[in-house]
């Protein structure tokens, strides 16, 4: 029995997530789940946009599920001081084609691991006489643990290659301790095959040849730029997963936003979020049932028969999830 932090949040969150357990109810596996708020609406009825209490569950439990919340300029962003106070310091995107999606290539598998606490968004940032500066914190320790994190996790995944990408000609200093601390951790890792690449060569060879890539390991800023050039290869964000790990805790959550232009309308694309769970499965060691549920949602999309209207057809989110339900008992 897991024990499962659910934060439905915001806009299309509840629905996509009611969705997503929906469709968990059919796989082997037993969760107990514990619902905790924040977001917006949380904001309104209590003040603050993550409560004390919502941290601590999510500290306590062994995998958060997140939906999405609704950031009101001003307030302070209740899922970045999740991932603070959890310390998630890896953000991993999967980058991956599905049969029935629009896709620019029908044959890209890859994974991004971004380093997600330092870099450029390191939060030090003032002003000066005529302008500003940000400072770009790249420590030893953080550069190793990521990079840990992308041989681990080629390894426990099996895949043959891992991409470091930087800028390390430019940013010499902080940029030159990402790479040899990159092929200093290499080293534990004989069989799995090594390269680098500059951040620039990285966004073209993205669209080029997109197939070469298995696992990429980078810093913060680049990370979040590449990431969303790999969505846009992939296309369509009710589609892309994302995860946050720290050495403690894991959340999972689809990239998309709360939509607000749709939500309440029943027709948000919950497979993002489906994913999303998928990959909870697959932090839980549970991979069989990951492969399962994965392989659902694959059948779903490739069908086309019972999708959402940003897939071309015209289901609502619980069709769709009943649908993936469905085939998930059939495997
Ligand atoms: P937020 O401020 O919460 O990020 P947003 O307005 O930026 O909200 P996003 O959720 O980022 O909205 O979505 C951007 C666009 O993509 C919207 O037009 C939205 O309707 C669409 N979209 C996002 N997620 C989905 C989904 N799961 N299914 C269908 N359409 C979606
Ligand atoms: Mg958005």
């Amino acid at each position: 029995m897991y024990k499962i932090t659910v934060i439905p949040g915001d806009g299309i969150g509840p629905e996509v997530m009611e969705a997503a357990l929906y469709v968990l109810e059919a796989s082997n596996l037993e969760f107990d789940y514990i619902n905790a708020k924040a977001g917006n609406e949380c904001f309104k009825r209590t003040g603050t946009t993550i409560p004390d209490g919502t941290i601590s569950t999510a500290k306590n439990t062994d995998a958060t599920l997140f939906g999405a919340v609704t950031t009101v300029p001003g307030q302070k962003s209740g899922i970045i001081t999740l991932r603070r106070a959890l310390d998630l310091y890896v953000n991993l995107r999967p980058v991956k084609s599905y049969e029935g999606t629009q896709c620019l290539f029908d044959d890209v598998d890859f994974v991004i691991v971004r380093e997600n606490t330092e870099g450029l968004y390191s939060g030090v940032e003032e002003y000066t006489e005529d302008g500003a500066t940000a400072l770009r914190v790249i420590t030893r320790k953080a550069s190793e643990r990521i990079c840990r994190f992308a041989f681990e996790y080629a390894t426990k995944t099996q895949r043959r290659k891992v991409t470091a990408v930087h800028k390390a000609n430019v940013l010499k200093k902080t940029d030159g301790i990402f790479k040899e601390t990159f092929y200093k951790v290499a080293e534990n890792y004989p069989n799995i095959k090594l390269e680098d690449f500059y951040v620039d060569a990285t966004a073209m060879y993205l669209i080029t040849r997109p197939q070469d890539f298995d696992v990429v390991v980078t810093t913060n800023l680049f990370g979040d730029i590449l990431s969303d050039e790999g969505a846009g290869l992939v296309g369509g964000l009710g589609l892309i997963p994302s995860a946050n790990i720290g050495e403690k805790n894991g959340l999972f959550e689809p990239v998309h936003g709360s939509a607000p232009d749709i939500a309440g309308k029943g027709i948000a694309n919950p497979s993002a979020m489906i994913l999303s769970t998928c990959m909870m499965l697959n932090y839980l060691e549970e991979y069989e049932e990951a492969q399962k549920l994965e392989n659902a949602m694959v059948t779903v999309l490739r069908e086309g028969m019972v999708v959402t209207p940003d897939l071309g057809g015209s289901a609502s989110t619980m069709e769709m999830a009943r649908e993936v339900k469905k085939k998930l008992k059939e495997s």
